[in-house]
């Protein structure tokens, strides 16, 4: 059984491990360099990126969070997650950084003020059974992305879900519904990278 991380730094990290154990992983909290050297997998859960930005830098995770992404940590994103795994933020705050990860650029809050909060069925690549209910909490897109990255979803026409190897991203948050589809997808990507 696959031993998964989620970073517990800011965020809904309690939905994601509970999402995770519903989808057949160990799931665990990880604050600490240590715990995150325990880890097959690691979740980057929804939140507030410039927070979780500068928390991981206070906790001495960011030169280890980039360096294991890097050397090939399965990875999963969720709205200010998938911001932290993206290798560019087009106007980033003022000291906020990422771990990278994926050869995207994305856009902050991207849905604007009319639509801050909103829930769409989403069509995801790899997905089967229909839609997944996408909760999507000013949320996030990607403007645009390399020529390694597969875009999964688009939601009117703007990129939602991404997969770069064994980075998963996705701009809204499946934590939040009772469907675990897409922890599966990603535990499944966690079994076949040990
Ligand atoms: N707007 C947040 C950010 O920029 C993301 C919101 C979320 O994770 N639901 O970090």
């Amino acid at each position: 059984t696959p031993v998964i991380g989620v970073l517990a730094l800011q965020g809904d990290v309690r939905e994601h491990l509970i999402a995770l154990a519903a989808a057949d992983a160990v799931a665990r909290p990880v604050r600490r360099p240590e715990e995150l050297a325990e880890v097959d997998g690691l979740v980057v859960p929804g939140g507030e990126s410039t927070t979780i930005s500068k928390l991981a830098a206070l906790f001495g995770l960011m030169e280890p969070l980039r360096e294991r992404i890097a050397a090939g940590l399965p990875v999963y994103g969720t709205c200010a997650g998938l911001i932290m795994l993206a290798d560019k933020i087009l106007d980033p705050r003022s000291g906020q950084e990422t771990f990278g990860g994926i050869d995207m650029i994305v856009r902050r809050n991207a849905f604007g003020r009319q639509n801050e909060s909103f829930e769409a069925g989403v069509t995801v690549a790899g997905i089967e059974d229909g839609p997944v209910e996408g909760v999507f909490i000013r949320a996030p897109w990607v403007e645009s992305v390399g020529a390694d990255v597969e875009v999964l979803a688009e939601h009117e026409g703007h990129v939602v879900a991404v997969r770069q190897g064994r980075a998963l991203a996705t701009s809204f948050h499946p934590e939040l519904t009772g469907d675990h589809r897409i922890h599966a997808l990603f535990v499944d990507m966690v079994r076949a990278a040990g």
